[in-house]
């Protein structure tokens, strides 16, 4: 399988870790196992009938395996795979050139696809379902169009706001798929997995202290991984037990329940700013000098799948579950209102 890769940040991120941990097959792919069953059984279907897989959507937030997916898909199939994302492709002649090099059933991974403007999407739309393109020539009265049939091919849109992405576009996928956050139990496995390709020993203890810390997200749960062997190298004799993941997590700032000093931040703010909420995005974004959709993308999605954060028609609230945590009596905050 080749993978061309039409994206220079993804390249840049890509590092020997990551790459070393992705699961490369679906065997290999640990959990979402309703996700799996479906793919296991379109992609055989496809490659029965010798068709194109139909077009795929996966959303959820990032780090959940989107990525990884969509690569397991193309070894599966047995095809080749061009990667690229939605700000990457800026003009109909970027995303024509690609399209054109596919090879038939072969796969385009676009991630971020919400990010796609508005005349990109209007050329995908003819490629995605008839698959053929039509190239304006010329400008003014002598324009003329073009029509350039493409091989068939499989479009895997990888998306963390699937509110974002217009409806004809999410509606000419056929496969549409949400990756949920793990379970504690499907992260120890994902830990264990990395940790045995790292070398790195680790006792089930220490996997599961990990395990509970890492936002039930593979990609966090590799982060820490990394930071508790080099802690476990330096402070102890490198194997990973319970004492040494709590010592290294401590260091790290990540909490018993997973919250970074990001996480704490965001809801010290409105407690201590907007007395709980509600409080709009936009000023939450300006009191903690954080970008409004990194916000609604990264932090929350986790705060309010735990239930410290609420998202209501008014703004965010934090819930009682928040103070608790964070120690703080929400009976405090009530009789300052009355003061
Ligand atoms: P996304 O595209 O959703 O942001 P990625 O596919 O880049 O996420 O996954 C992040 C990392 O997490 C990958 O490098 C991979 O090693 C790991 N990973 C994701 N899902 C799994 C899984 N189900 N089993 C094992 N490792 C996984």
């Amino acid at each position: 399988m080749l993978e061309r890769i039409n994206n220079p940040v993804l390249l840049n991120e890509e590092n020997d870790f990551d790459r070393a941990l992705r699961p490369k097959t679906l065997g290999d792919f640990i959990g979402q196992n309703h996700i799996k069953e479906l793919l296991d059984i379109s992609i055989k279907a496809a490659r029965k009938r010798g068709e194109a897989l139909d077009h795929v959507l996966f959303y959820g937030p990032p780090g959940l395996g989107k990525t990884t997916l969509a690569s397991i898909i193309a070894r599966e199939l047995g095809v080749n795979i061009t990667v690229s994302s939605g700000p990457v492709l800026e003009k109909p002649s970027d995303l024509a050139g690609i399209l054109t090099n596919l090879g038939r059933c072969e796969l385009l991974f676009i991630d971020e696809i919400h990010r796609l403007s508005h005349v990109i999407e209007e050329y995908i739309y003819p490629a995605m379902e008839d698959f053929e393109m039509e190239i304006i020539l010329d400008s003014g009265p002598s324009a003329r169009t073009l029509k350039i049939d493409i091989e068939p091919f499989t479009l895997v849109g990888a998306t963390t706001r699937a509110g974002l992405l217009t409806p004809p576009l999410r509606d000419r996928f056929g496969i549409v798929l949400r990756l949920d956050y793990y379970d504690t139990a499907s992260i120890i496995r994902i830990i264990k997995r990395s940790a045995k390709i790292l070398e790195v020993p680790i006792d089930d203890e220490g996997a599961a202290e990990m395990a509970r810390r890492s936002r039930g997200t593979p990609r966090i749960a590799n982060r820490l991984l990394r930071r508790v062997r080099d802690y476990a190298q330096i402070r102890g004799d490198g194997s990973i037990t319970l004492p040494i993941a709590l010592s290294a997590l401590e260091m790290l700032q990540v909490d018993h329940a997973g919250l970074d000093e990001m996480d704490k931040r965001l809801l010290n703010t409105i407690i201590e700013n907007y007395r709980g909420g509600p409080v709009g995005i936009k000023t939450l974004s300006t009191a903690i000098g954080e970008d409004a959709g990194t916000i609604e993308e990264i932090f929350e999605p986790y705060l309010v799948q735990q239930g410290f954060l609420e998202r209501t028609a008014q703004g965010r609230k934090v819930t009682f579950k928040a103070y608790k945590h964070l120690g703080i009596s929400p009976l405090t905050e009530q009789t300052e209102l009355f003061q």
